[in-house]
């Protein structure tokens, strides 16, 4: 099947801005790193969500669905970006959201992302961590039926291989860019969650014949279940677009060494990217993907994996919004 021939609905601004980072470049020394401004996909403050978010929330349309219904942890950009696009086009949506990261700040659960899913009308529900399970989501679902509704359930990141798609396509949409800029990418470089963005990539880079190195830096978890994860998702968009996908396995390259103790959980190195991303170029990361993503390219950077004359794309997945949850542990100066 051809990406052109699966439905779509047009919610994000496209094409995201590709742009070059002269100050933070200078301030590491080592290759020209440039920005896919991802966080600037528009809807309710943007984010990578929102290209997921096109073809799924088609999908749900198809199906004859009118409520949206997600997961997450408490700042949640997907589950916020998943309320927006409910909202924009008359869907209901709800969101469970367990208290899966051990911050429980009046911030962390009130403001940021969860005040916004709350502004664009999504009904929440926060269970504690003990009493989440994969059966929690069935029971909204048995309830929101029980009413009347017909709810679609979308996983937790929106990473499915309907989801992914989103990410094949604004691959397609770098490389047209980087044409029109005579920009040769030598690398890019992702954060990887629930992968879905990751294995579009790849497939991306699949469909295209470009053996661009993708590098991913995993925000939760470990190498081993983010290459898996990787590996199955890239697997299913690769094989619902035919396009041949020979050492797929090979292709996948994921770094834990960023997670620190955990999902959502601040660390040093994060804290320094996210100030200096800040200080020299005006530009403003999340304290849970970018953030560290950030940080395991500062950190590549510096023991030399990337040399002077080298282009380095880092793909912004957004979650600015998620910075006012973290104020207590951003306050803090590196
Ligand atoms: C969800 C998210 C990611 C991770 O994307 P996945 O497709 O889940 O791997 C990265 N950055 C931000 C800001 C996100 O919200």
């Amino acid at each position: 099947m051809r990406l052109a021939d699966i439905p779509r609905v047009a919610l994000a601004h496209l094409p995201t801005p590709l742009e070059y980072l002269p100050r933070l470049s200078e301030f590491l020394g080592g290759p020209r790193i440039y920005i896919k401004r991802d966080d600037q996909t528009g809807l309710a403050l943007g984010g990578n969500k929102v290209r997921k978010l096109e073809f799924l929330v088609a999908d749900a349309l198809e199906q004859g669905c009118d409520t949206l219904v997600t997961t997450g942890g408490p700042q949640s950009n997907h589950a916020r970006q998943t309320a927006a696009a409910a909202a924009k086009l008359g869907l209901a949506c709800h969101l469970v959201l367990p208290k899966l990261v051990p911050i429980a700040t009046h911030e962390y659960e009130n403001s940021g992302n969860v005040l916004l899913d709350r502004l664009l009308g999504a009904s929440v529900e926060m269970p504690a961590a003990a009493d989440f399970s994969a059966a929690t989501i069935e029971w909204a679902l048995a309830s929101l039926r029980g009413q009347g509704r017909r709810p679609y359930s979308i996983p937790i990141g929106g990473s499915t291989a309907v989801g992914a798609l989103g990410y094949v396509a604004a691959l397609h949409e770098l490389f047209e860019q980087a044409n029109a800029q005579s920009l040769s990418i030598d690398a890019i470089v992702v954060a990887t969650g629930s992968a879905g963005t990751h294995a579009g990539i790849l497939a991306g880079l699949f469909q295209t014949g470009s053996s661009i190195p993708l590098h991913g830096f995993a925000v939760s978890a470990t190498t081993a279940d983010k290459v898996k994860l990787v590996g199955s998702l890239a697997g299913q968009v690769c094989e619902r677009l035919e396009i041949p996908a020979a050492d797929l396995a090979a292709r996948i390259q994921v770094d834990d060494a960023f997670v620190g103790p955990g999902y959502g959980i601040p660390t040093d190195a994060m804290r320094e990217a996210v100030n200096q991303t800040a200080r020299f170029e005006g530009l403003l990361l999340d304290p849970v993907y970018t953030g560290k993503a950030m940080a395991g390219l500062f950190a590549a950077v510096r023991r030399g994996q990337f040399t002077g004359g080298q282009n380095v794309v880092f793909w912004h997945t957004g979650g600015a919004p998620g910075l006012f949850a973290y104020e207590a542990e951003l306050t803090t100066s590196v």
